[in-house]
């Protein structure tokens, strides 16, 4: 039997692992990673580079190093390399190549890729003392389960869907079967949504010179450094766990987390295509949307009038529901597990949410506060984590 077995190889998933193998001086023997890619943060690292980001966005401490300073000692022993690049107001934003760089030594320093075993979850249950996972290639059965399955369901808009079912070409940047680099030519493409992602993939696609590209937003950019404020790092979460009631964490993090924001370097970007006619900007929302014929859709906008367009590309984001699925919430039905009103889990501080389950990222939210999704909340989460390893 495992010691541990979390559910999701991403960047909590694999933090996680590190830390683990590193303070229990541990091995495959005794923990292992779940997840369907054969390599570590693969799915992140799909959806980072759909949406063409050079930069991450959080700084260089929110790494996957032991320590905060980690990627720092790391970029300065790449120093004079290319890909040894920070950006941002106080350049410390780590390019992506050197973040990877960096997570690629950990991998390999640690043995993390050993420790992964290939494929999905599909049910949990219990068995003595044991929490029984069923995957698609048989069970496995571990002390502690820890699911760090991130945000697992793009947001479809429902015009998308209908137009997708109609035959229509549209993709969402952060599915599976979505990739930005093959994209056939097009005359008119369409980028939905107004956060970072949308306007990073609006100038990915223009520096494809392909054909011509519109943003499609509800609203003006709304400019942000990050997407909480960096209080929810650290200085607030006293405040944070002094909140009682799931309800209040909930409106409390619907309120922070700056979600649909666009960092002022990124919105300068655009601006600069918008006025060097590279890139349209439309303020308006989807009422309607109907095939055409000769692979055209036509999107309504309401009193902004029409668009025709043969690509529709969804930088919509993720459901806010509760990640998992179908058979997350058959679990919590049958083992049973706690759930706030708001679908999210109930758990402790050791982020125990019952019968050996743990959980970090999103479903870690209501514990861990604003920043649960982001990488720094991988070390928060890991930090709790290790009071019971
Ligand atoms: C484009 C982009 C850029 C971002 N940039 C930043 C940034 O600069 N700074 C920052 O702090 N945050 C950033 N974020 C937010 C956050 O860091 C990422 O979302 C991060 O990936 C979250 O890590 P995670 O491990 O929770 O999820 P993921 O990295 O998505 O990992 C979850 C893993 O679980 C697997 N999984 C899901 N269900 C199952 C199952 N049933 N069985 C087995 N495996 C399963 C998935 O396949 C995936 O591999 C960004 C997010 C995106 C999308």
């Amino acid at each position: 039997m495992l010691d541990w077995l979390i559910i999701g190889g991403g960047v909590h998933g694999t933090y996680l692992s590190s830390i683990l193998a590193s303070r229990l001086g541990a091995g495959a023997d005794r923990i292992r990673v779940l997840d369907p890619d054969d390599e570590p943060l693969a799915r992140w690292y799909r959806c980072a580079h759909n949406t063409g980001m050079e930069f991450l966005r959080s700084p260089d401490v929110h790494c996957l190093g032991d320590h905060p300073f980690a990627l720092h000692e790391f970029a300065r022993e790449k120093r004079g390399r290319a890909l040894a690049r920070f950006t941002g107001p106080y350049r410390n934003q780590p390019s992506l190549e050197l973040f990877r760089a960096h997570v690629d030594s950990i991998v390999q320093e640690r043995s993390l890729g050993g420790m992964r075993l290939r494929g999905w979850a599909r049910r949990l249950t219990r068995s003595r003392r044991a929490v029984r996972v069923e995957t698609d290639d048989g069970t496995l059965d571990a002390r502690r389960v820890v699911l760090a399955i991130g945000s697992t369901r793009s947001a479809w808009p429902w015009w998308a869907v209908e137009l997708r079912a109609a035959g229509a070409r549209v993709g969402h940047i952060f599915d599976r079967d979505f990739c930005r680099a093959s994209l056939a030519p097009w005359t008119r493409a369409v980028v939905v949504g107004g956060g970072i992602s949308a306007a990073q993939t609006a100038l990915a696609l223009a520096s494809r010179g392909h054909g011509a590209v519109t943003l499609l937003t509800r609203h003006e950019l709304r400019e942000q450094n990050f997407d909480a404020h960096p209080c929810w790092f650290g200085g607030c979460l006293g405040a944070f766990a002094r909140l009682f009631d799931p309800g209040l964490r909930r409106a409390l993090i619907r309120r922070e987390r700056n979600r649909g924001t666009v960092p002022p370097a990124i919105a300068r970007e655009l601006r600069r295509h918008v006025d060097e006619g590279r890139v349209e900007v439309r303020l308006a929302a989807v009422r309607r949307a109907q095939r055409l014929g000769a692979g055209l859709a036509r999107l309504d906008l309401g009193d902004a009038g029409t668009l025709e367009v043969d690509l529709v590309v969804l930088a919509t984001g993720f459901d806010p529901a509760r990640p998992g699925g179908d058979w997350l919430d058959r679990a919590v039905d049958e083992l049973p597990l706690s759930s706030a009103s708001c679908g999210y889990p109930l758990v402790d501080g050791s982020l125990h949410w019952g019968h050996g389950i743990h959980v970090m990222g999103p479903l870690a939210e209501l514990e861990i506060g604003p920043a649960a999704r982001n990488i720094i909340g991988a070390r928060l989460a890991a930090e709790r984590l290790m009071a019971v390893a």
